[in-house]
């Protein structure tokens, strides 16, 4: 599902005095069945993009037009629908848990919206292998699982309701290093196996070197850059300007550049940098 921006800016507070402009005239078209990420330093603008892509917060000027759906009218805007289509994860989704058991905790929403349904068990095995995790945890409490795992749980109860759209608020964030690995390998899959289209805002901009296609700098409420992550990430100078974190790669890869001369071409991540490394002089 596509998400367009057309000239949108938000502000707080209109009107008062602690009125804060936080978007300003931003136009962006993210392309479906792509991973894309939002970067950028902290009071750039990204928690307030996401908030206008929930389908409640609308843009004080500009449209914001999801897939079928035109988020910037109030009126013949079908929420109902609309939920179904774009699935949001905030920072700490697991945080909300409140249910004695894994099964119960991602049916909650499918149950109050889909009281008549009958297959929610088996909806909610599917869920839980998306994610990958098994039947064994239905009857788990959610509170016994470790980090990764609980995130997991949290992100099949948004699956469950089948969105097109992922839109995610720090995913990796609180998570240990071996289920940060995981988590990315399933956002992976959701893209290539679900054709999942997936949004996320994040500072772990080494995570997101390994699984983006798309990304978007934001600073001081502007669009700095937008493109492939190859065009964003090799403009090194200009997110330091901006004071948006680099991936690891990307700096070793021009630490070496700027000491040896020696150009390794474009690494699709830690892998390839390893490789280049290791070949080089060979
Ligand atoms: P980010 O997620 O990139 O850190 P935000 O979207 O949260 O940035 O914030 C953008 C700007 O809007 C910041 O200057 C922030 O202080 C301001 N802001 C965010 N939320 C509110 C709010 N509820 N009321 C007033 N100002 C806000
Ligand atoms: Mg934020």
């Amino acid at each position: 599902m596509e998400v367009i921006f057309r000239n949108v800016s938000f502000t707080y507070n209109k009107g008062l005095e602690s009125e804060k402009r936080a978007l300003s005239n931003v136009n962006l078209c993210l392309e479906s069945n792509l991973i894309h990420g939002i970067i950028g330093p902290i009071g750039s603008g990204k928690s307030t993009m996401l908030e206008l892509m929930n389908g409640v917060t609308k843009p004080t000027e500009g449209k914001v037009i999801i897939g079928k759906y035109d988020l910037s009218k109030s009126k013949g805007f079908n929420f109902n629908k609309f939920r179904y289509d774009v699935g949001l994860v905030y920072q700490f989704p697991e945080k909300q848990f409140f249910c004695r058991n894994v099964g119960e905790e991602i049916s909650f929403s499918e149950k109050i919206f889909e009281p008549k349904n009958k297959n929610i068990k088996q909806k909610v095995i599917k869920v839980l292998k998306m994610v990958g995790l098994d039947e064994s945890y239905l009857k788990r409490s959610p509170f016994s699982l470790n980090g990764g795992e609980k995130r997991r749980v949290a992100i099949a109860s948004v699956l469950i309701s089948n969105p097109k759209l992922l839109i995610m608020d720090e995913p990796t964030i609180g998570l240990d290093n071996n289920s940060k690995l995981k988590l990315m390998k399933l956002l992976k899959n959701l893209k290539a196996k679900y054709n999942k289209t997936i949004i996320i805002v994040t500072h772990d901009v080494d995570m997101l070197y390994e699984i983006v296609d798309n990304v978007v700098v934001l600073n001081d409420g502007k669009v700095i850059k937008e493109g492939n992550k190859q065009e964003v990430f090799s403009n090194v100078e200009l997110l330091d300007e901006n004071n948006t974190p680099v991936p690891n790669v990307v700096r070793v890869e021009k630490i070496i550049y700027d000491k040896t001369g020696v150009d390794l071409g474009y690494l699709g991540g830690i892998n390839d940098l390893v490789r280049a490394v290791a070949n080089h002089g060979k």
